[in-house]
């Protein structure tokens, strides 16, 4: 008979959250399902502490390890490994952890670490290292032991009434499922940071809703197309629910005809921070979301962050204000959407830019040179010819009021 392959989940921060913890397991189990789509897997399971993922007879272990990749980029996953589930008898542990290792395409070294997680087995770990061990040399008689970084660790754990072997294991992103959190609104460029920002925050269990501001009519609308690339890279791992598109070319250049040059970059994210913090009182969401690292260009000195702050109500979260650009570029590349933010399109942000940009405002002067616009007025403008976009994401709940 084919031994059944599966895939375990382990998570350890939500073991943590006490009695938030058969909630964050459901939103866990929920999100991998939506995110494994029709991938080869006949059904789920949690037993004690992990998730396990029964794959269909069929499933090759190539199949098994793509599908480790795509689980290991979920927010609330720790690690997870592929191999095989048993009955606890040795023999067939035996030939089960022979299995495991033989899918393993190169290795010199190995070693067995055996955990027994329930004492109604009557062998313990030490002696499961022991005999599973030397099953394995027995039958990889070229290969050797090593104790101290061998190339393949084969793990068996036992745990309730069943045995799980695996050979092959990755280091997952950590942090909590989306949907643990609540709602956050982030104003997506397709620049390199927000994306970043988005992400970050996505992995401690919130569901962002972009906001993306192009310059049309007065810029193509290039901007719009590479931000709806991004939302795809993250919903891969159901790390983004909906993208509303706001065009506010106009307005800028009202903006630019009306107000001092030097402050057009303040109020322009001032506008744009009070349409944000709109769709998020629309969304039922609790906090803005920008990829701002302090002192990176003009507009984020602690100057104009608190010129731009002071236009909203809600808590501005900033992931990446600590971070290095190298650090954002790295992490960029990682989650996959660097390649997307690098193309250069024009959006709000290159429009009407002024010579020289006031880099230390003062809100008094800000607040005087908005007196006679009709912000407001613009705001309800745009709101009424927004544009959205869905992404597949499991938590999220549209509002109630969407016509
Ligand atoms: P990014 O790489 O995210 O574009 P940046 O280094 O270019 O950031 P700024 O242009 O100063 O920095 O933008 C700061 C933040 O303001 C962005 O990270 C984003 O959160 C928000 N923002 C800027 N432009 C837009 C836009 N066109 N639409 C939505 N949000 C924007
Ligand atoms: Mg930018």
């Amino acid at each position: 008979m084919a031994l059944q392959r599966v895939c375990l989940v382990h998570y350890h921060e939500i073991g943590l959250k006490g009695k938030n913890r058969a909630h964050f397991e459901k939103q866990l189990v929920t999100n991998i399902k939506a995110v494994l789509g029709d991938a080869p897997i006949a059904r789920i399971q949690r037993i004690s502490g992990r998730i396990c993922l029964f794959e269909d007879v069929e499933a090759t272990y190539e199949q098994s390890c793509e599908l480790v990749d795509l689980v290991a980029g979920i927010p609330g996953v720790a690690r997870v490994s592929c191999g095989y589930r048993c009955e606890q008898d040795l023999e067939v542990m035996y030939d089960t952890a022979i299995q495991a290792l033989s899918d393993v395409p190169h290795f010199e070294t190995f070693k067995v670490q055996a955990r027994r997680n329930h004492t109604d087995f009557e062998i313990d770990s030490m002696q499961l290292n022991q005999l599973v061990g030397a099953a394995l040399c027995r039958a990889f008689q070229d290969k050797k032991v090593l104790m101290k970084n061998p190339d393949v660790e084969v793990r068996v754990e036992v745990i309730q009434g069943h045995c799980y072997i695996y050979a092959h294991s990755v280091v997952g992103v950590g942090g909590l499922p989306v949907g643990t959190a609540g709602k956050v609104v982030s104003l997506m460029s397709s620049g390199i940071d927000s994306p970043v920002a988005t992400w970050r925050i996505a992995r401690r269990g919130a569901i962002p809703i972009g906001v993306h501001f192009s310059g049309r009519p007065e810029t193509l609308d290039t901007s719009e197309f590479l931000v709806d690339d991004i939302a795809h890279v993250l919903e891969r791992t159901g790390c983004f629910a909906r993208l509303y598109i706001a065009p506010i070319g106009e307005y800028q250049r009202r903006i630019a005809e009306e107000a001092p040059a030097s402050l057009r970059i303040v109020l322009y994210r001032r506008f744009m921070y009070r349409i944000a913090q709109r769709v998020a009182e629309f969304e039922g969401a609790k906090a803005l979301v920008t990829g701002e690292s302090l002192g990176q260009v003009a507009s984020q000195t602690l100057d104009n962050i608190l010129c731009t702050n002071a236009a909203v109500t809600l808590p501005v979260l900033r992931p990446l204000i600590g971070s290095d650009k190298v650090e954002i570029i790295e992490e960029a590349e990682a989650i996959g959407t660097f390649e997307i933010s690098s193309q250069d399109a024009p959006d709000c942000c290159t429009l009407y830019m002024p010579r020289n940009p006031e880099t230390h405002a003062k809100l008094p002067v800000v607040m005087k040179a908005e007196e006679g616009l009709p912000i407001d007025a613009w705001i309800d403008e745009v709101m009424d010819c927004l544009e959205v976009h869905d992404y597949r994401c499991p938590s999220y709940r549209p509002p109630k009021t969407v016509d």
